[in-house]
């Protein structure tokens, strides 16, 4: 595990070094890049009156900045025309006479807005305010874009006097008419006091290019030149000696749509990128496999050990088998020939142990050689076709007998006829007697088995029940492999082989052996032929 954790220390450290590296390169590169591009784009912008990458676009002339116009020029004299009427108005000070003179203005039809703007004035000074506010709101709506001798539009002023303001604020924010700064923040502040406009930057930024921006000394007509002006950046450039024209560069504009512009185009998000994601993928792979390569030696390495452990508890399981039979025989056999003068009941007792014996002797070395003929590959079945039933009556009766002595009542259903199914018979008999012999040694206190036979759905079904012990849900899938004896198990005697050789068995006639089992109510094990039709269908 140690040298995999490194290899993915060292993995990750070269993978973070590349990006860094390749971030660096990358951001120089696109910086000399951005660069031009932006000087390229001023230059356009110079041409193309609405490039966006101009904000606040000025012009200066003989230094005083006229675009935006900060202040309005002076304020005009009235046309001659109104000079009567200006008369009565202001110096005598009659409203009254003022205002036919005024209308009568109106009727020649040249100075509409600035006649009905005195009109409106003088119905105030006459106290005839809804009169007033009418002309001015007539004004305001007919003439918005007409001045006043102080160059202010009616759209504003008149709207302002007849009280009209709703939506007027946001008009002259969004430039609807050409103001000087001063109006501008006059009106809006007029408006609403509260309110800021980023309108007013444009004057605020046109202030401090007054106040602060000196170009270079003789800038060349036409070339274009740049200059910072606090934190903002200026492109400027000299149309003649008195003229100046320039902007601010708009920086959102570069870093939200030309750099992305640029990085797709130079394909450094995709290109690059991508070759150091493919590289940190392959690397990811690779440390991956060694990992899983890593887990699977370990997995190996404790199931070669298990494997060894089992194989010991077999040979030391087997011996331990052997050795019973052996004595018994042995024990008895010498009782025989010692006392010759035994009763024949005692002597026929003897003798029965001993064949017993020799017969549970038989059966464990046949077992073990099976076993290790199925290990080899060489284990084979004489399959052949009948009816299974008087056969394992056969078994059970020979085994039940035994079973009968040590004190079992097995219990059988058995049909005397079953459909024709494939068996060795001395294969099903090793099955059989597995099974019955497992029975007993998990019996726990009970001391009944019983067996059934029965066919259903293609099959024919040999069952064992017993009411022992029982086998736990986890184990029961384990149960069946070689060598595996489950854990605190009471009986002796068992070395782990008895159900790996059934399931061998069972799939060798294309059938399963099942089982079902509860945990202290007992369990019950089915061998599962297919009957002949079946199982010729199954196999071909
Ligand atoms: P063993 O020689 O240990 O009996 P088997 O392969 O015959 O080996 O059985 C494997 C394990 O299955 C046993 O150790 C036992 O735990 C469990 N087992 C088998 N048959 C029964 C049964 N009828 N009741 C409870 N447990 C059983």
């Amino acid at each position: 595990m140690a040298p995999v954790c490194g290899l993915l220390w060292l993995g990750l450290q070269s993978f973070e070094r590349q990006r860094q590296a390749l971030d660096t390169l990358t951001a120089e590169k696109l910086d000399t890049e951005l660069q031009a591009r932006t000087t390229a784009a001023a230059r356009q912008a110079f041409v193309d009156k609405t490039h966006p990458i101009a904000r606040d676009r000025f012009v200066i002339e003989q230094g005083t900045v006229v675009t935006p116009a900060l202040r309005a020029p002076l304020p005009a004299q009235a046309p001659p025309e109104f000079a009567e009427a200006e008369r009565l108005e202001l110096t005598l000070g009659r409203p009254d006479l003022a205002l036919p003179a005024y209308r009568a203005l109106l009727d020649t039809h040249r100075w509409d807005a600035l006649a009905s703007s005195r009109i409106a004035r003088c119905l105030s000074r006459l106290g005839r305010t809804t009169e007033a506010r009418t002309t001015w709101r007539t004004l305001a709506q007919s003439h918005p874009d007409a001045r006043d001798l102080s160059h202010r539009p009616f759209g504003i002023v008149a709207a302002i006097e007849a009280g009209e303001t709703q939506g007027l604020y946001e008009q002259i924010a969004s430039g609807r008419w050409v103001i000087s700064g001063e109006q501008a923040e006059y009106f809006l502040n007029t408006l609403d006091p509260v309110r800021t406009s980023p309108y007013l930057e444009r004057f605020r930024f046109a202030r401090e290019v007054q106040d602060k921006f000196r170009p270079n000394d003789s800038p060349r007509p036409g070339e274009v030149q740049t200059s910072r002006l606090n934190d903002r950046t200026i492109f400027y450039r000299a149309e003649n000696a008195d003229r100046l024209t320039g902007f601010a560069l708009d920086q959102a504009w570069v870093d939200g749509t030309l750099r992305p512009e640029l990085e797709r185009e130079l394909g450094m998000t995709s290109r690059t990128r991508q070759d150091l994601w493919l590289y940190g993928g392959a690397l990811a792979l690779v440390l991956l496999v060694l990992s899983a390569g890593v887990l699977l030696l370990l997995r190996d390495i404790s199931r070669e050990a298990r494997v060894n452990r089992l194989r010991s508890e077999f040979v030391s399981g087997v011996s331990h088998e052997l050795k019973t039979p052996i004595t018994l025989i042995r024990l008895y056999g010498e009782t025989l020939l010692r006392h010759r003068n035994l009763a024949d009941a005692e002597r026929d007792g003897f003798y029965r142990i001993i064949t017993r014996e020799s017969d549970r002797l038989g059966r464990l070395v046949n077992q073990v050689l099976s076993f290790s003929r199925v290990e080899r590959g060489d284990q084979t079945y004489a399959l052949e076709e009948g009816d299974p039933a008087p056969v394992l009556a056969g078994i059970v009766k020979d085994y039940g007998e035994l079973l009968a002595r040590a004190g079992f009542s097995v219990k059988c259903s058995l049909p005397t006829s079953a459909p024709a199914v494939r068996f060795d018979a001395a294969a099903l008999s090793q099955a059989v007697v597995n099974l019955l012999d497992n029975a007993a040694k998990y019996s726990g206190e009970s001391r009944e088995i019983v067996v059934r036979l029965q066919a259903a759905d293609g099959c024919v079904t040999f069952e064992v029940e017993d009411h022992g012990v029982g086998i736990p849900p986890a184990e029961q899938s384990r149960i069946f492999e070689r060598f595996y004896r489950a854990p605190n198990r009471t009986a002796t005697g068992g070395y782990g082989l008895g159900l790996f050789m059934v399931r061998h068995i069972m799939e060798a006639h294309g059938g399963r052996a099942e089982v079902e089992s509860e945990p202290g109510r007992g369990s019950r094990f089915r061998l599962v032929f297919p009957v002949v039709s079946e199982w010729a269908h199954t196999a071909s």
